[in-house]
């Protein structure tokens, strides 16, 4: 069979060297086009996004940042969460990179991949890219979108970034309480607990910390019990915003989640084709449903506020619902 011509990211994905391997986890070196990326979408917050590693091994069931890894002509799914690309480091490229995004414009680390996914403790991008910004950068905002405790690692220099003039918000994705659940769906990511724990020490080091519970998904974890404890946890750890956003599933994301619902919600899997069948986003008075239990959560624990672009993805445009699950 001839192979395709590589072109682009393709071609630098195929001619990537093999940094390391684990038994289950490859990891290669990527070359850097460019370490911070416009952002194409207006209604987010943030004009540019970071993404130190492209693939996560985290591997979760609902992941729709998988399509990331069909840009280098990588289409099955499943090798998002096993072959990771760490981008090469050049500091002086990435601090010319950094000086160039204006004062005004806000930048994201994590919009596609988790910045504190195992490979950080081998590789250090994150921390590598957050020293940058300690000494270099005034901006109006940045956050950081993670599931790992090893945010906390970097607790004392994210004051340092906040003490300089810039706006910092770490958001932590905590979807349920319940480890057994947590594991299904997120089967290589740190523990709920664990993911507390950051944000009770993030929170301790003055850090603005939102718990966002995302995705909520029907029939698994959408009960206002579920969500309730969720933020009842986070407001204890600390956390000054919560948040929630309900599940979508682009292809690449249902090739990955029916086959888990199958296995662990049989119940639920006619009712989610028939909701996702001819779209991704769910359609019915479900989007007001959660809206309100997830409001409801938030009075009741008192977050009343809500930073500009906490727990925001690139793939969360607000879905029209027209579906009901009730
Ligand atoms: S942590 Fe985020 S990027 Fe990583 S697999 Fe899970 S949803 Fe995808």
């Amino acid at each position: 069979m001839s192979q395709p011509h590589l072109i682009g990211i393709a071609k630098l994905a195929a001619e990537s060297g093999v940094l390391e391997e684990k038994s289950r986890v490859e990891y290669r070196d990527l070359e850097a086009r460019r370490y911070i990326t416009k952002c194409p979408n207006p209604a987010l917050p943030f004009q540019w996004t970071i993404n130190p590693y492209r693939g996560c091994e985290y591997g979760c069931k609902y992941c729709y940042a998988r399509y990331t890894h069909e840009f280098m002509e990588l289409r099955d799914p499943r090798v998002f969460e096993t072959r990771i690309f760490a981008k090469k480091w050049n500091r002086t490229a990435f601090l010319n990179e950094l000086r160039r995004v204006p004062f005004e414009q806000g930048i994201a680390i994590g919009t596609a991949t988790d910045p504190y996914q195992p490979a950080e403790r081998r590789f250090g991008l994150t921390r590598r890219m957050l020293e940058v910004f300690a000494v270099h950068a005034r901006h109006q905002g940045l956050w950081i979108t993670t599931k790992s405790d090893l945010a906390s690692r970097d607790a004392a220099l994210l004051a340092a970034i906040a003490a300089n003039q810039n706006q910092v918000s770490v958001n932590i994705t905590i979807t349920t309480l319940d480890t057994n659940l947590a594991r299904a769906l997120e089967p290589f990511a740190p523990r709920p607990d664990l993911r507390l724990g950051a944000v009770q020490r993030l929170a301790e080091a003055g850090i603005h910390v939102c718990v966002n519970c995302s995705p909520v998904m029907p029939l698994i974890n959408d009960s206002e019990e579920s969500i309730d404890a969720v933020a009842k946890a986070a407001k204890d750890a600390g956390a000054r915003a919560f948040w929630s956003n309900v599940v979508f599933l682009k292809p690449c994301a249902s090739q990955v989640f029916f086959p888990f619902l199958e296995e662990k919600f049989p119940a639920a899997v006619r009712r989610y084709r028939a909701a996702f069948s001819d779209a991704a986003y769910l359609k019915g008075p479900y989007l007001e449903t959660i809206g309100q239990r997830v409001q409801r959560v938030r009075d009741r624990h008192g977050f009343h506020s809500r930073s500009t672009g906490e727990g925001r993805h690139p793939g969360g445009e607000n879905p029209q619902l027209q579906f009901s699950w009730e």
